[in-house]
């Protein structure tokens, strides 16, 4: 029989580069990397964790994370994304928290719902997605979350525990998850109506949306993989909605996938009128270099990669945006980029 142990070092590799895992490309070696599969194996790397003293770090894609150059040897990262699994349940779609959030776009073009449209090329898994409330325009995560399932990190022998909607606290990528130790490992989603759907048609669209999984942080890769997906289901004769189709127009327009980054680095400050892009623009500071890192030359709220940036050249360009907009306009802005 296997052991704990034994199970907890064949789930953990070891000189890992962080870089890999998320979409700035930033990042040093991870001495602990494990992708579990299962909420067991979850539960298995937080025990081994706390038996070895490791510091668990959870993350899924890495879309809006910036790992360290020199991560801390006794940290264990941890991703969900290569745990997807569906289920189609009366009035809702259980969904597991590794799932790509565009995945759920997809299954709402299979089926004709279209409540998921937003997901659409939204980088990022849905653990992470309900983390933050992730939105797009005036759609965000909370519109479709009926349950959140969770492993509370510090309580793990509490099991699977659910928060519906009324106890998640969502607000403007705020959430209950961004203020208490909690795991996401699945929700069910409301569906507007039940697809009619034989079990044989269920099983076979949950295997499709599983193979159309691409399991990068390479954005270019991303956006050509999704957008050709939309574009062979058109030329198939499936009806694809112009909002999808738009989605694909508007983040391509603005030049989202073309380098590393993590989208928008602060959250907008609603009381200034003005999103945060369009203050960094006021402040004269697109295009300004620092090492690798770039404000973007087209949107003032992204800071991109654009070959061989450190994690500090971006932290650096962070600060120098608070700096400014707080002399500017008298706020210091919040991140909305996970800095580790
Ligand atoms: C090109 C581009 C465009 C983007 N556009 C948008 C946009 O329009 N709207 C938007 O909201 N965001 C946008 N983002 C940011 C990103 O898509 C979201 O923040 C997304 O939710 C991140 O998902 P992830 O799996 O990559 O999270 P990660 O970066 O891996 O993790 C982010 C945070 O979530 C936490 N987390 C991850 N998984 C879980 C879990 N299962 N349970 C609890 N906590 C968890 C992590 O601990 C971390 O703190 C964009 C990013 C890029 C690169």
């Amino acid at each position: 029989m296997t052991s704990q142990k034994e199970m907890f070092d064949r789930l953990c590799r070891s000189g890992v580069d962080l870089a890999a895992y998320s979409t700035y490309e930033i990042g040093g070696e991870a001495a602990h990397l494990a992708l579990p599969r299962s909420t067991e194996e979850v539960a298995l790397l937080l025990d081994g964790a706390r038996t070895r003293g490791l510091n668990p770090y959870l993350f899924g894609m890495g879309s809006n994370t910036l790992f360290p150059d020199a991560p801390d040897p006794d940290m264990l990262f941890f991703s969900l994304k290569e745990h997807i699994e569906f289920k189609l349940l009366p009035g809702r779609l259980f969904v597991s928290a590794g799932t790509p959030m565009t995945l759920l776009a997809l299954f709402g073009l299979y089926t004709g719902i279209d409540s998921f449209d937003f997901t659409f090329l939204l980088p990022g898994t849905l653990g992470a997605g309900i983390y933050m409330n992730a939105k797009y325009f005036s759609h965000q995560i909370s519109d479709v979350l009926e349950t959140a399932y969770v492993i509370d990190k510090e309580h793990p022998e509490k099991g699977i525990v659910p928060i519906p909607l009324s106890g998640c606290e969502y607000g403007y990528k705020t959430s209950i998850f961004m203020r208490r130790p909690l795991i996401v490992v699945g929700a069910d989603l409301k569906l507007p109506v039940d697809p009619q759907l034989t079990p044989a048609q269920t099983d076979e669209l949950f295997a499709r949306l599983k193979a159309k999984n691409l399991p990068t942080s390479v954005l270019p890769n991303y956006f050509r993989h999704y957008t050709n997906e939309l574009n062979a289901a058109a030329r198939a004769g499936l009806n694809v909605r112009q909002e999808l189709l738009d989605v694909i127009a508007d983040r391509g327009g603005k030049l989202h996938f073309d380098y590393p980054s993590c989208g928008s680095v602060f959250k907008n400050n609603y009381t200034i009128g003005e999103p945060m892009g369009k203050l960094v623009d006021r402040l004269g500071l697109r295009g300004t270099v620092r090492g690798g890192a770039k404000i973007s030359d087209h949107h003032g709220n992204i800071i991109q990669n654009r070959g061989g940036a450190k994690a500090g050249d971006v932290t650096d360009l962070v600060k120098l945006v608070q700096e400014k907009v707080e002399a500017q306009f008298g706020f210091v802005p919040e991140p909305e980029l996970v800095i580790v």
